[in-house]
């Protein structure tokens, strides 16, 4: 009977395989969407479904199946990176043990809100599936502030992992995990080995690289672990990684110069260790956030952070008492053990201490950490009350003030370089706080894609070829159509060069003069220059004169695209000389349209005169939704003189706290005749709205309007030294908290 059985069972499995392999029988190599349907339709465990090498424009992938542990359903590429999809097109994948491979998203964006979704639709989850050595580079919504999210988590145990996802410019987090209804929550996700390449500042909320849960949520349990991934000049907004939920590990991870923190948002029982927080002395680079309870913060390092605030180095919030799940959880019975923070300038505990969040830390062990600094000897801010924390067996160095005497010993600065350039403290004092191994947990090369680049270089002007521009008609123009980014366009010396046409700038250009007589461009159109996405201007030692320009209202030098700008620009003037903005009213230098973004304005040595307009009106974002128009204006050594508009304008409204800018600087200039005209709806020669760090010296106001700063949340920071103003009035402002030294006010 038994043998019977055997007999029968026998012929069961090899005729199982028979059918099995007969399914999954051949290389199912598909090479258009009607085959690519069909195979997916067909698919059985074990079958994989091949795409052909080559360009797939507007497809929208469905893969649903149902695999099994041990013989999963594969789609991959007929070569891993030779499969690229472009144009209108996403991928979604619902059933178990599904794998995706090899596959690059670029030229295009997705016409729904994710790229890849762990889910096809609603209720239809992914589970046991993976989606490995795929990229998504700049796969972005030509609309700034058209959100979406490139890769959405769904449904339980799902891994992603070796996957490159860079070059995010639209608003909307990066990748995040959702758990939004019970199948996707205590999910056991893995996320790993990825690399999360540059994303540049989105200058709104909205710009984390990595969100898991949100804050409705986030009493729920997201058991999700981050670990191993490098995460490469992530600077969309303050927060690189949102932590949302419960019960996430984030572990072995490096930050490499990103501009924000790891932050514990929502959700408890975090466990955050051994990850690297690389800052190399850039600006608003940050380390951890600390809010809500039971979270464990052990042997992490970190370095060269410069970061303020809540993007310090490492920062202990505090709460608002019952707080509304959206708002700030007090730190409770938390723990921040064993952790280096060498040569970082902020430290801050009870940080955004108000009438609302005044609920501070409580049960809160701070130990064994190692604090070295020469950058900021005094990196420590405490807003609030400590005593909730139990400091002890801290060390600092000889130096430093330590937030309180009771458990911080003072140590001596000793720390060496190491082959791999990291800061590393003497061995003795790693022993004591018990740090065994310091070096970075995982090499970028180790990360992401295997067949992908990871050379994202920042473009920069004056990189190329030198063009010379004879003087003439349209001749700046046509040397432009012929250029490349970064090259030079060199004109003459005291000749004239008149536009008759638009000239849009489509990536990033210089035009300069060599001579010491300037030469003169001019415009018979409303803007000479526009600076289109990509696009970038330098403009040095040359004359930009208005007279030639059309008799009518709203003329501009330069101009942004009119429309949405999904890339910022940089625009640079350089000792140039700006006049004859007069032929009609509202005349401005630049003039800027909705949905753009300038990383750097800068005017240097540069003298503007009779300009019936703004020199630089940067007010487009009226929402107060925290969004703005630049984060970086410089101005220095110049003069303006019979500016009817205001010279500068800036505005950033709303109560987010979310981004760094605007950051501006004002020195050695004067103002002569600024802001007085009629139509200066600011009634300022200088207005600055919302700015966030704000320096203003050495210069002078003659018979012009006020300086008028509109001072709004998030501490700004703002320093006015050594300023003169005759017959303009004084300092405008709605707050006094701003420092002022030597500002003159006379009146004659
Ligand atoms: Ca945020």
């Amino acid at each position: 009977m038994m043998k019977h059985f055997f007999i029968k069972l026998l012929v069961f499995v090899l005729f199982s395989q028979f059918i099995f392999s007969c399914d999954s029988a051949g290389p199912s190599l598909v090479s258009n969407e009607a085959e690519l349907e069909k195979a997916i339709a067909d698919a059985k465990p074990g079958s994989v479904i091949t795409l052909a090498n080559g360009v797939w424009k507007d497809i929208e992938i469905e893969f649903i199946g149902e695999g099994k542990k041990d013989s999963l359903i594969t789609l991959t590429a007929e070569e891993a990176g030779k499969v690229f999809i472009e144009g209108q097109s996403n991928l979604s994948l619902s059933g178990n043990y599904l794998t995706v491979s090899g596959l690059v998203f670029r030229n295009g964006y997705s016409p729904t809100s994710a790229v890849i979704s762990f889910r096809t639709s609603e209720d239809q989850l992914a589970n046991h599936s993976r989606v490995t050595n795929c990229v998504i580079d700049n796969f972005s919504n030509p609309e700034r502030f058209e959100s979406d999210i490139w890769v959405t988590m769904y449904g339980k145990n799902n891994t992603f992992d070796h996957n490159s996802l860079t070059g995010k410019r639209n608003l909307g987090v990066t990748m995040a995990v959702m758990l939004n209804t019970e199948e996707s929550r205590e999910n056991n996700h893995l996320i790993e080995y990825n690399y999360f390449g540059p994303r540049q500042n989105l200058a709104a909320n909205g710009g984390e690289t990595l969100r898991i849960g949100t804050s409705h949520y986030s009493l729920t349990d997201s058991k999700t672990m981050v670990r191993n991934n490098y995460f490469d000049r992530c600077d969309g907004e303050h927060e690189i990684i949102s932590n949302k939920s419960g019960r996430n590990v984030f572990q072995n991870n490096v930050f490499d110069q990103c501009r924000g923190t790891l932050t514990m948002r929502h959700g408890q029982h975090t466990l955050v260790e051994n990850n690297y927080f690389l800052g190399k002395g850039k600006p608003n680079t940050g380390g951890i956030r600390v809010i809500n309870e039971y979270q464990t913060v052990v042997n992490n390092y970190m370095s060269g952070l410069t970061g303020y605030r809540f993007r310090g180095a490492l920062v202990i919030m505090n709460g608002v008492p019952n707080s509304p799940i959206n708002r700030y959880n007090q730190v409770v019975d938390s723990k921040v053990e064993g952790n280096i923070i060498i040569d970082c300038d902020h430290v801050q505990f009870c940080a955004g201490s108000d009438a609302e969040r005044s609920a501070v830390p409580i049960g809160t062990t701070f130990s064994r950490n190692l604090f070295l600094s020469k950058t900021n000897p005094n990196p420590f801010t405490v807003y609030d009350d400590i005593s909730g924390i139990t400091f002890s067996q801290n060390l600092i160095n000889r130096e430093a003030i330590p937030p309180q005497e009771k458990g911080f010993e003072l140590v001596d600065y000793q720390v060496h370089e190491n082959d791999n350039g990291l800061e590393v403290p003497a061995k003795e004092l790693l022993d004591k706080i018990g740090f065994s191994d310091l070096k970075l947990p995982v090499e970028k090369s180790e990360t992401g894609a295997e067949y992908y680049t990871q050379d994202f270089k920042e473009p920069t002007f004056r990189t190329g070829k030198k063009i010379h521009v004879a003087p003439g008609v349209n001749t700046i123009l046509n040397a432009l159509e012929e250029s490349e980014s970064g090259d030079i366009l060199v004109l003459g010396g005291a000749a004239e060069y008149l536009l008759t046409k638009n000239v849009p700038i489509h990536h990033l250009v210089t035009i300069l003069s060599e001579a010491s007589d300037k030469p003169t461009i001019l415009s018979e159109k409303n803007s000479f220059f526009s600076i289109e996405n990509e696009g970038g201007l330098e403009l040095v030692n040359v004359i930009l004169d208005g007279s030639k320009s059309p008799d009518m209202a709203g003329n501009s030098i330069v101009s942004t695209s009119k429309y949405s700008m999904n890339r910022n620009y940089k625009l640079f003037v350089r000792n140039c000389e700006i006049k004859n903005l007069d032929v009609n009213h509202t005349f401005d230098f630049l003039k800027i349209y909705p949905a753009t973004m300038a990383d750097t304005i800068l005017i240097e040595n540069s003298n503007f005169h009779h300009v019936t307009g703004s020199v630089i009106s940067m007010a487009q974002e009226l929402e107060d939704l925290g969004m703005y128009n630049v984060e970086h204006v410089i101005i220095t050594g110049s003069t303006f003189e019979q500016v009817e508009g205001a010279a500068v304008n800036i505005y950033r409204g709303g109560n987010d706290e979310s981004t760094f800018g605007p950051i501006v600087s004002v020195t050695k200039s004067t103002f002569t005749d600024v802001g007085k005209g009629s139509r200066n709806k600011t009634k300022a020669s200088l207005k600055f709205h919302g700015v966030q760090d704000l320096t203003i010296s050495d210069s002078q106001w003659q018979e012009s309007a006020p300086l008028t700063l509109h001072l709004t949340n998030g501490e700004p920071v703002t320093n006015i030294n050594n300023i003169t103003l005759t017959n303009s009035g004084d300092v405008v402002s709605n707050s006094l908290a701003f420092s002022k030294n030597n500002v003159k006010i006379i009146s004659q």
